[in-house]
């Protein structure tokens, strides 16, 4: 089984509880106004990488962390393989999970009355993001969002929960600059402005 996947980084400190890998999927159909990351939307871009492989090699570095946060792009839009790299991970490590998704917990629950999800994942984040309701706890995007743990195939609710205050900008390989975690509202100003000050430009 196929997974499309934009990139990968590790490590991250933050979208999450302590050192994570963090996976971007591609593909994304929500369009929220105000997304940080909407050249994830199409399904056109990111490469399709085989589940099985892919969760063992990551296994191979499973000391070096805490846990995986899965992001994107929608993760739901590929509910099969979401489970299936879940279920594979769960099954071989103690390793946390935690997904951020564009639908509610509620829309999900009537999407995938199987629940699989429950299973396979330890903390979803749910929810479109609402640029006039933007927050700035640096974990969630805006208020409207509810952080959730599932424990035995239920759900809890407990917004308080991980909010470090950080986020990361990190360079890609290619030299390519991307930025992992929440933002506060004038943190990317604040930032150009600094960088400007310190006589680099950014072409943005
Ligand atoms: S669900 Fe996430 S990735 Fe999709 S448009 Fe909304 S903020 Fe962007």
């Amino acid at each position: 089984m196929y997974w499309k996947i934009n990139r990968i980084q590790f490590p991250v400190y933050n979208l999450g509880p302590g050192k994570r890998l963090a996976i971007w999927v591609q593909g994304c159909s929500l369009a929220c106004k105000g997304c940080i990351n909407p050249e994830l939307w199409t399904e056109n871009g990111g490469k399709n990488i085989e589940i099985a492989s892919l969760a063992s090699s990551i296994l191979t570095i499973k000391n070096h962390f805490d846990g995986i946060t899965i992001t994107g792009g929608e993760p739901f839009e590929q509910y099969n393989a979401l489970v299936a790299f879940g279920s594979f991970i769960k099954m071989k490590s103690i390793l946390n999970i935690l997904v951020y998704s564009g639908f509610t917990l509620e829309e999900l629950t009537k999407k995938f009355p199987d629940k699989l999800f429950m299973n396979s994942l330890d903390y979803l984040i749910d929810g479109r993001f609402e640029r006039d309701f933007a927050v700035s706890d640096n974990i969630r995007g805006s208020s409207n969002q509810n952080f959730y743990t599932f424990e035995g195939g239920k759900s809890v609710k407990d917004n308080n929960q991980f909010f470090n205050g950080k986020w990361s900008l990190n360079v890609t390989k290619a030299n390519q600059i991307f930025m992992a975690g929440v933002p506060k509202k004038d943190d990317m100003n604040s930032l150009i402005g600094y960088l400007k000050d310190s006589g680099i430009k950014l072409d943005l």
